[in-house]
């Protein structure tokens, strides 16, 4: 059993064959898949989907891409959607001063409160961080709450480590195929109950399939390479992400298999 902890089944990539791709991923034992939303649309169509499929669960978030056009009422929306029994975390939440699609000033704003909200329910965060480690650490401490994953981990060492002693997870995606150095450091670094493994489809597609569409079965692809990085077999790495990820997000051990 593996689980694809990051995938956007929303995403109209994937619009034409959606059922095909899971029922391949479930016999490629790809058995459970996370879903986040990134914005509140996109939050509706994750749950609907996760409805529609017994191993798939969303979460709930507005991303930092999409903070600019948020509504003013998004946390109202987010709270009526976390009564969804399918939805297990708050995210994809975040701050991404790399590509800055929104404003920072709305970026921190929004992640602030969405920080405030995981909080007061409880629920772990789905955490996205690019180019923005200094004012990420700051959000984290401000907001005093650090139960969650920073999905798509390809940050530094050294913030790895600030990262792991505040009690987060780290997920990662098809980049650990690509042969960079430091990022491979930090697969190495980064403790058995910590790890996750994540395609985030339709991007970050590993080798041998870079550049084409990310399917939920090539999670597997991941797992392996980052077997070989830990000197560990396969099925190991599959039962510590699997273990990581029923743990750090509870709700994923509700529905029967
Ligand atoms: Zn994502």
């Amino acid at each position: 059993m593996l689980i694809d902890s990051h995938i956007h089944l929303d995403s109209s990539v994937y619009s034409q064959d959606l059922d095909m791709l899971i029922l391949h991923a479930e016999d490629a034992g790809i058995n459970r898949l996370l879903t986040p939303g990134t914005s509140i649309d996109s939050s509706k169509n994750c749950i609907k989907i996760a409805n529609d499929h017994k191993n798939v669960y969303a979460a709930v978030g507005v991303h930092p891409h999409d903070a600019d056009s948020a509504q003013d009422d998004y946390l109202d929306s987010l709270n009526d959607l976390l009564s969804e029994e399918v939805v297990v975390a708050i995210g994809e939440i975040g701050l991404d001063f790399n590509k800055n699609y929104s404003e920072v000033e709305s970026q921190l704003s929004i992640f602030n409160a969405q920080i405030k909200l995981a909080k007061d329910k409880n629920l772990p965060m789905i955490i996205h961080n690019r180019d923005s480690d200094e004012e990420m650490e700051n959000c984290l401490k401000a907001g005093d709450y650090f139960n969650g994953v920073i999905h798509c981990y390809t940050g530094s060492v050294e913030f790895a480590e600030t990262l792991l002693s505040m009690g987060f997870y780290l997920g990662f995606t098809g980049i650990a195929t690509f042969g960079k150095k430091e990022l491979e450091s930090v697969i190495r670094m980064v403790p058995d109950d910590r790890l996750l493994v994540e395609t985030d489809g339709p991007y970050m597609t590993p080798v041998p399939y870079r550049g084409k569409r990310n399917i939920p079965a090539y999670v597997e692809l991941i797992a392996k390479r980052i077997a070989e990085l830990r000197e560990t077999s396969y099925e190991t790495v599959a039962q510590i992400t699997t273990e990581n990820c029923l743990r750090l997000f509870e709700g994923m051990n509700d529905k029967s298999d």
